[in-house]
């Protein structure tokens, strides 16, 4: 990397250029950038735009084994920060490739099912009120005899996604995501067909009509190998941990921010996150800054190299993407 001003006059060095990697850190912020427009059109949300949109603007990097390390970035923090959200969902993805392992080796015999629990989309204005009932039917679904009998520990995650037809834009698809640990005897006497879940569903939501829920349980394959079958299981993780609210459905429509400005008025300081059983706590809503530069290190990792030096990549709107800047390194 050169050093000098006059090579960055003449040549954009782009951060995905250099690190092909890093492409992602230039969709997730030029996503930002998007949303932060939508706030700022709503007076009572110009302070998520202006927090936003000072939002890792600037990414400083170490160099080791020949690779950047990222090493600072300032983060806004705000809920539906596209970039915010991406480095809090990598960051229980990491924790659980982590756990899960251990999970396994204390629960041989237990293998797991994986729910999409919806209702009926509601208003964005009643998505608040509609939460708050999912979650207390949830509570009702997991205390219930034929749950507890057989399921020793869940992980429940909350997202809201946009419907597609045009007529229905103001209103909203909540539905949890969860992944459940179950006894071995589920796949014989214990087994819930997928009519079953969805009474007991309907039943602890207390529902007058049928909702929609998707099962999928994962029983090893003898033919698979180890890798295929926890393949499954990891695929099962990205889909419970992803973004709750895409910023592509933020953006879906020309509605001022509108949709995106109650929704997050209606999901204020509301948990997205449940863990019970034996699984209780192998998971944390509350990810520090540290935690979100570097989601895949631990403690040891994240000090290393600390005495390298930096290298700044400051983000362009211009270009929608970070460029090297020579003249602000360290
Ligand atoms: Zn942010």
């Amino acid at each position: 990397m050169s050093q000098s001003c006059h090579d960055f006059d003449d040549e954009i060095n782009f951060l995905s250029e250099i690190s092909p990697n890093d492409l992602s850190w230039d969709q997730h912020r030029s996503n930002a950038e998007d949303v932060a427009v939508l706030y700022n059109r709503n007076i009572e949300f110009t302070k998520y735009a202006d927090r936003i949109n000072g939002c890792s603007g600037y990414l400083k990097f170490a160099v080791s084994d020949g690779k950047l390390v990222l090493k600072e970035v300032w983060f806004c923090r705000v809920r539906h920060c596209p970039v915010c959200q991406w480095r809090r969902s990598l960051k229980m993805r990491a924790m659980m490739y982590k756990n899960i392992d251990r999970v396994i080796q204390e629960y041989p015999a237990h293998r797991w099912v994986f729910l999409t629990l919806t209702v009926k989309n509601p208003h964005v204005k009643d998505l608040k009120s509609t939460l708050n009932l999912m979650n207390k039917g949830w509570k009702r679904l997991i205390e219930s005899n034929r749950f507890e009998n057989v399921v020793d520990g869940s992980i429940r995650t909350t997202e809201i996604t946009r419907p597609k037809k045009k007529n229905e834009q103001m209103e909203v698809h909540p539905h949890f995501h969860a992944m459940l640990l179950v006894k071995s005897t589920y796949f014989n006497r214990d087994y819930i067909k997928q009519a079953d879940w969805i009474e007991m569903w309907s039943k602890a939501m207390r529902l007058t009509y049928t909702p929609q829920v998707h099962v999928k349980a994962v029983k090893p394959n003898k033919k698979k190998t180890h890798e295929q079958n926890t393949g499954t299981l990891h695929s099962a993780i990205l889909e419970t941990f992803k973004y709750s609210v895409k910023p592509s459905d933020m953006l879906a429509y020309d509605d001022q921010g509108e949709w995106l400005c109650e929704v997050t008025k209606q999901t204020h300081r509301m948990r997205f996150l449940s863990t019970g059983g034996v699984l209780k706590d192998i998971l944390s809503e509350d990810i520090t800054n540290q935690e979100m530069i570097a989601p895949d290190s631990d403690k040891e990792q994240l000090e290393a190299d600390e005495d390298k030096p930096r290298f700044r990549f400051t983000y362009v709107p211009q270009y929608r993407r970070y460029v090297f800047n020579p003249n602000l390194n360290d």
